[in-house]
C-alpha cells in the first residue's frame, strides 16, 4: 500500500507493506536469506542476491520514501554508510559546502577520510544562506546541511539554501535525523537528497543502527543505488524488520517527544542552575521564525549550558540522573543525557568545537516519551 493521499500515521503503519503473498502474514516476514532461486540464469522474481535487494528491506525503503514524500528510498547499514554513499557521487577536485556544527562523525568522515581522496570541504556558518555564495566556484558540487544542528539546535533555512543550490547547479542534501519526517520534509522544500540516521527517531527504540537516503531525482537515485550495491553498506533483514515495526508508532512517539520537550525546555529555561537552553521552540531562539515555517513541531532535543560548572562538576551532574540515561545517541523512547565535548563530539578539535558553542559545560538531552512528571522530577532532583 502506498497511497500518497493517506495521512502520515496511516502511511507510517502501512506504506510499502501488503500481506505476504505466500502465507497472508500481516507483518512483513524477515527474509533471512542471502540468495534466491533462479528458474534459469537471470530469470528470477526480482531478487538475486541480498546485498542488492531483500524483500524486508524493500518494504522498509518504500515506507521511508512515503514518509518523506519521495519517489525512491535506499537503506544503509548505518547513517554514516548513507552519508558515505552521497560523498561517493563526487570526484577528486570537487568541493563541498557544509555547516560548521555538523554531526561529529560526519565531520570526521569528511576531514579524515574523504579529504584524502582530493575532495575539499568548507565548514561555514549557515545561519544565513547567503553566507554560502562566497564559497561557490565551478568545482562546488554538493551542499550538505543539517537542521536542527547538533547540539546547539541551529535552524538552517532549507528553502533559502535550495534556491542558491539550484541557481548554481549544486546537489543539495539535508541530514533530517533530528527532525524526522514527522516534523520536516526537506524534499518538499527543495532538497535533492534527504539522509537519515535511522538509528535515531525512525527506529526509535535504541536497538538498531541504520541509515537511509531518499530522493525524487531518478538520475541521483540510479547513481546512489549503484554505489549502494557496489560498495555494500546494506542492512540485514532483521534490522529492516525492527525499523518497520518501529515506524508504526513514529507519529505517536514524535507527538509525545514534542509535548514532553515543550514542558522540559520551559522548566530548564527558568532554572537558576542553567545558564542557557538551546531549543528551537523559544521565540528568542535564532531563526525561530524559519523553524516555525519549515517544521511542524520542535521535537525533544534540548541542550543546556550549566551555570558555573567546570568539567568535573559537569561530569558529576551528567552522572547523577535517575531516569535520563547517560549515553550516546538520541531519538529513542527512553530519555538520554549526553556530554557532547567528550562523547558525540570528541572527534572535533576543542577550538572548532567551542566555536560552534560545544563548550565543556554543555549537556544534550534527548527527551523520551516517559511520563513527563517523572522526567521533571529527575531534573529537579539533579539541579536542586
Ligand atoms: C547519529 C547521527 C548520524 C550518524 O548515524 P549512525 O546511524 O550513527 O551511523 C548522522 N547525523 C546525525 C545528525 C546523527 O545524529
Amino acid at each position: 500500500m502506498n497511497d500518497p493521499k493517506m495521512k502520515f500515521g496511516t502511511r507510517a503503519i502501512h506504506a510499502g507493506q501488503e500481506p505476504d503473498p505466500t502465507t497472508g502474514a500481516v507483518m512483513t516476514p524477515i527474509y533471512q536469506t542471502s540468495t534466491y532461486w533462479q528458474e534459469s540464469p537471470g530469470k528470477h522474481k526480482g531478487y538475486a542476491y541480498a546485498r542488492g535487494k531483500n524483500p524486508t528491506r524493500t518494504a522498509l525503503e518504500k515506507c521511508l520514501a512515503s514518509l518523506e514524500d519521495a519517489k525512491h528510498g535506499l537503506c544503509f547499514s548505518s547513517g554514516m554508510g548513507a552519508t558515505d554513499a552521497v560523498i561517493k557521487l563526487l570526484q577528486p577536485g570537487d568541493e563541498v559546502i557544509t555547516g560548521n556544527d555538523i554531526y561529529g562523525g560526519t565531520y570526521r568522515m569528511f576531514t579524515k577520510v574523504f579529504a584524502n581522496f582530493g575532495i575539499k570541504f568548507h565548514f561555514i556558518d549557515l545561519s544565513n544562506p547567503s553566507n554560502i555564495i562566497p564559497y561557490i566556484n565551478t568545482n562546488t558540487k554538493l551542499l550538505w546541511v543539517e537542521t536542527p544542528t547538533n547540539p546547539t539546535m541551529q535552524i538552517i533555512d532549507i528553502v533559502g539554501c535550495a534556491a542558491i543550490a539550484k541557481t548554481h547547479h549544486i546537489t543539495f542534501a539535508v541530514d533530517n535525523t533530528f527532525a524526522s519526517p514527522y516534523l520536516q520534509n526537506p524534499l518538499n522544500l527543495g532538497a535533492d537528497i534527504v539522509m537519515h540516521s535511522v538509528t535515531k527517531y525512525l527506529g526509535g527504540h535504541s536497538d538498531v543502527i541504520m541509515g537511509a537516503l531518499l530522493t525524487n531525482n531518478d538520475e541521483i537515485y540510479e547513481k546512489l543505488a549503484f554505489i549502494h550495491n557496489s560498495c555494500g553498506a546494506t542492512p540485514g533483514p532483521m534490522d529492516s524488520f525492527l525499523v518497520l515495526r518501529g515506524l508504526k508508532t513514529l507519529h505517536l512517539r514524535m507527538k509525545a517527544h514534542c509535548e514532553n520537550g515543550i514542558q522540559i525546555a520551559n522548566f530548564l529555561k527558568n532554572h537558576p542552575a542553567i545558564e542557557k537552553v538551546y531549543w528551537p521552540g523559544f521565540e528568542d531562539h535564532p531563526n525561530h521564525e524559519i523553524a516555525k515555517k519549515q517544521m511542524r513541531g520542535f521535537g525533544g532535543m534540548i541542550s543546556i549550558v550549566l551555570k558555573d560548572a567546570d568539567m568535573q562538576k559537569t561530569f558529576e551532574i551528567a552522572s547523577s540522573f535517575k531516569v535520563f540515561t547517560l549515553a550516546e545517541s538520541l531519538g529513542g523512547v527512553e530519555s538520554l543525557v549526553n556530554h557532547p565535548a567528550t562523547m558525540t563530539h570528541a572527534s572535533i578539535p576543542k577550538e572548532e568545537r567551542e566555536k560552534a558553542g560545544v563548550v565543556d559545560n554543555l549537556l544534550r538531552l534527548s527527551v523520551g516519551v516517559e511520563d513527563v512528571e517523572d522526567l521533571l522530577a529527575d531534573l529537579k532532583n539533579v539541579f536542586s
